[in-house]
C-alpha cells in the first residue's frame, strides 16, 4: 500500500490562529532546551575524531519515505547532532575568529528566520529595508565617512572585499581610462592592472581578481614589515617599479587587523602614496572594526576615513552570529556597479517615488536581513558595553602574551595590536603539532595553529570576553603539559 503523505497545516508554519502560535512557541521551547541540554559541560567539543563524527551523525536514510516527524527529529538531533557540534561560546575554543554570539542577536536570528525578509525589493522587506538603510547611515558615520558616503549588508568579509575591489576596478576604468567595463567587459590593457596588499592579507584578495577576470598576477603582494605590517617603503617602490614596466596601479588593499596576527597596515601612509599615484584605497577591516567601538584603542586602526571603502565583520569581533558582514563606500556612487533594472523586481519609477530596492547595491539577490542584528546589539549594548567587550579581549591577550614572554618554555614573536597571540613551544614543529590535536581530542579544547618564519606555531584568538587570567594560565600549563609528554 503507498504510504501516507503528511498533510500540512497552519501548525507547519507561523499563522495567526491560535494552535499555531502555540505550536510554534512549544517547538521554540523545545529546540532551545534540546540546546541548553547539549552543554554538559565546559568543554568546546566532544573530542570525537573525523572517523567517530562520520559514525556519530550517520543517519541511515537522508530522505525516509515518510517522515520521522517532531519526536523522531528531536531525538535524532538530541542524539547525533546537537552533542558533537563545536561549542564556541566556550572558553576552551579560540581557533579562529568566529565567536559565541551574544543573546539579543540570537533573538534577531529568530525573528530573520521567522519573517523571512529578503532584502532584494522594498515589497519583501519593507522595515527591514528601512532598517538596513538607516543602520548603513550610522554605519558611515560611525567610520567617520561623510553625507555622500553608503554602505550595504554581505554575507562575509570575503564578499565585503570582492564587492571593494570591484566598485574600484570599475571606478577606475570608468575615471582613468573612460571606459565602461558593465557595458563592454575588461579593457584591452587589463592584464597590466595592478592591486597591492601585504604578503599576509586575506586570501579573498586572490580569490576576487581571479574571479574580477584580472588572475592572481594582478595581485602584487608587499611584504611586511617586523611588526607584520605592510613595509610602505616596499610598497612605494614596488608601485614605481610596476609603472614603470608599463603596469597600470589600481588599488592598494589595507589590512586592518590581519587574520592570523591582528597586525595593523598604516593607512594614512598608505591614502598618501594611492593619492600619488591615483588609485583606490580599501580597508579590509573584518577582523579590526569593532575595535572603533573603544574609546581606549580605536587610534590603533587608525582613521578608517581616509579609505575609499571599508569591510566590517560583525561575525567577528562584534560577537554576532554567521553571516553578517557589510561593505561601506566613501562616495555611494560606487556602488553603480550592481544597479540593473529588472521588471519584476526594482522599477526605477517606484525608485523615484522613494522605494529603495537593496538589490542594486549587492552581488546578492535573495539576500538576509541581517542589519537586525547590528541594530539589536548596538541599541541592547550601546557604545560603553561594546568598549568593555573590546577591552576585555585586546587587555586578554596583552596579558597572554606577557606570560609567555616571561617563560622560557615558550617563544612569542609580535605583540599583539588586537586579540590573536602566536607563540609556540620551544620544540620541534613536530611536539607543537601534537600538543593541538592532543589539546582537541583528549580536553576538548580547540586552538589555532599556523606558521611564523617558517615554524609552526600555535594561536589564541581571543575574542570570548569570558576568558580570565586564571583561565589563560591553565591552558599554558596544560600546553607544557602535553609539551613534555609529546616530546
Ligand atoms: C575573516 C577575514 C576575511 C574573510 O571574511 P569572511 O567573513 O570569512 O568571508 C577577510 N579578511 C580578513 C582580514 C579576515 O580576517
Amino acid at each position: 500500500m503507498a504510504a501516507m503523505e503528511k498533510k500540512l497545516s497552519s501548525c507547519d508554519f507561523l499563522a495567526s490562529d491560535n494552535n499555531s502560535k502555540e505550536n510554534y512557541l512549544r517547538v521554540i521551547e523545545r529546540t532551545a532546551k534540546a540546546i541548553t541540554n547539549s552543554f554538559k559541560d565546559s568543554s568546546s567539543y566532544s573530542k570525537l575524531t573525523p572517523q567517530e563524527l562520520k559514525k556519530a551523525i550517520f543517519v541511515e536514510n537522508m530522505l525516509p519515505e515518510n517522515g520521522i516527524g517532531e519526536d523522531g527529529l528531536f531525538e535524532c538531533l538530541e542524539k547525533k547532532v546537537l552533542p558533537n557540534m563545536l561549542r564556541t561560546s566556550s572558553t576552551d575554543y579560540m581557533a579562529h575568529l568566529h565567536t559565541l554570539t551574544l543573546l539579543p542577536t540570537i533573538a534577531s536570528e529568530l525573528i530573520i528566520a521567522t519573517y523571512n525578509q529578503s532584502m532584494d525589493s522594498w515589497d519583501q522587506s519593507p522595515a527591514a529595508t528601512e532598517i538596513e538603510v538607516e543602520t548603513c547611515k550610522f554605519l558611515c558615520k560611525l567610520y567617520g565617512y561623510g553625507e555622500n558616503a553608503g554602505g550595504c549588508f554581505t554575507s562575509g568579509g570575503s564578499q565585503s572585499n570582492m564587492t571593494s575591489l570591484l566598485m574600484a576596478r570599475d571606478w577606475f576604468c570608468r575615471t582613468k581610462l573612460n571606459y565602461d567595463v558593465k557595458k563592454r567587459g575588461l579593457p584591452p590593457e587589463y592584464n597590466k592592472f595592478r592591486f597591492y596588499t601585504s604578503e599576509i592579507s586575506h586570501f579573498s584578495m586572490e580569490k576576487s581578481c581571479h574571479l574580477m577576470g584580472l588572475g592572481y598576477d594582478s595581485v602584487v603582494k608587499v611584504p611586511v614589515d617586523s611588526k607584520m605590517k605592510m613595509d610602505l617603503t616596499a610598497l612605494e617602490n614596488l608601485i614605481a617599479q610596476d609603472v614603470k614596466n608599463g603596469n597600470i596601479p589600481v588599488c592598494a588593499v589595507a589590512t586592518i587587523g590581519t587574520t592570523d596576527y591582528g597586525s595593523i597596515d598604516n593607512v594614512a601612509e598608505m591614502r598618501k602614496i594611492c593619492d600619488k599615484y591615483g588609485m583606490h584605497l580599501h580597508a579590509d577591516a573584518a577582523y579590526g572594526s569593532a575595535v572603533i567601538l573603544s574609546p581606549d584603542y580605536k587610534n590603533r586602526i587608525g582613521n578608517l576615513s581616509l579609505c575609499d571603502s571599508v569591510t566590517v565583520d560583525f561575525h567577528k569581533m562584534f560577537l554576532m552570529p554567521i553571516s553578517c558582514s557589510a561593505v561601506l563606500a566613501k562616495d555611494d556612487a560606487n556602488f553603480e556597479v550592481f544597479e540593473l533594472h529588472a521588471d519584476y523586481l526594482n522599477r526605477e519609477e517606484d525608485e523615484e517615488a522613494g522605494y529603495t530596492n537593496l538589490v542594486g547595491k549587492s552581488i546578492q539577490t535573495t539576500r538576509r536581513f541581517d542589519a537586525l542584528k547590528v541594530w539589536c546589539a548596538f541599541q541592547y549594548y550601546g557604545q560603553s558595553g561594546y568598549a568593555n567587550i573590546v577591552n576585555t579581549t585586546i587587555g586578554n591577550a596583552h596579558y597572554f602574551y606577557e606570560r609567555l614572554k616571561a617563560d622560557s618554555a615558550f617563544q612569542v614573536f609580535i605583540e599583539p595590536e588586537i586579540s590573536s597571540v602566536v607563540f609556540r613551544l620551544d620544540a620541534s614543529d613536530d611536539v607543537n603539532k601534537a600538543v593541538r590535536r592532543k589539546l582537541i581530542h583528549e580536553d576538548g579544547i580547540v586552538i589555532g595553529q599556523t606558521v611564523y618564519d617558517g615554524k609552526t606555531c600555535l594561536k589564541f584568538t581571543l575574542l570570548n570576553p569570558l576568558v580570565t587570567h586564571e583561565k589563560l594560565d591553565s591552558l599554558m600549563a596544560e600546553i607544557k603539559r602535553l609539551g613534555e609528554i609529546s616530546k
